[in-house]
């Protein structure tokens, strides 16, 4: 394992710190290149360890929902996610309907396979920590089913359904190479501020 670049300072004073990592923006190569699988014992190290942590840490603070490796520079098959309770509170409890969105702990997946449950799709606006201050409508498959490794490389499969489905499959594409921005409607494309003024709620144009 390299040794990893994207940290900002050491805390000799704190070894139990977490650090708040640098989110790459599209554009940098290392978020169009496909990420490489983790060996168990590289999982199971303590700098994969305690890259788990700072991403928790990164993904809390910026906030979001799921946080790629690939998006704090680092070109491996790891991610972490949690749709936390707090961040519901300020959703509608009809869009919270609408979208299928509860509550996920946090949890990691490592060297992620996906494949989608039935042929439904569903289509909603989603954001990228990566493209930021922008959403457009991307059309996801409803359902799916992931096999991967978990923080302590235990081999661990999730049937996820609604916006839980969306954040694998978004996060699964970073460790492909792949942004939403290759799926969306690109009629649909708009700033974060022009999201809320024209688009909440609404399908997108077409
Ligand atoms: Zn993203």
């Amino acid at each position: 394992m390299t040794k990893l670049k994207t940290r900002e300072r050491e805390d000799r004073h704190a070894p139990e710190a977490t650090l708040r990592l640098k989110i790459v923006q599209t554009g940098e190569p290392v978020l169009r290149q496909p990420a490489r699988p983790l060996s168990e014992k590289e999982i199971l190290s303590d700098e994969i360890q305690r890259l788990i942590r700072d991403m928790h840490e990164t993904m809390t603070d910026a906030p979001g929902v799921g946080l790629a490796a690939p998006q704090v520079g680092l070109g491996i098959q790891l991610a972490v996610i949690e749709d936390r309770e707090d961040l519901l509170k300020a959703v509608s409890a009809e869009e919270l309907a609408d979208k299928e969105r509860r509550g996920v702990g946090f949890h990691v997946i490592a060297n992620p396979g996906i494949t989608p449950v039935g042929s439904e799709k569903v289509e909603f606006f989603e954001g990228c920590l990566s493209v930021a201050g922008f959403m457009a409508a991307v059309a996801r498959a409803r359902k799916v089913r992931v096999e991967c490794l978990d923080e302590l490389a235990k081999p661990r499969v999730i049937e996820a359904s609604g916006w839980y489905a969306r954040i694998l499959q978004h996060e699964i594409d970073h460790l492909n190479g792949t942004l939403y921005i290759d799926r969306m409607h690109p009629h649909s494309f708009t700033t974060l501020d022009n999201y809320s003024r024209h688009w909440k709620g609404k399908p997108g144009p077409k």
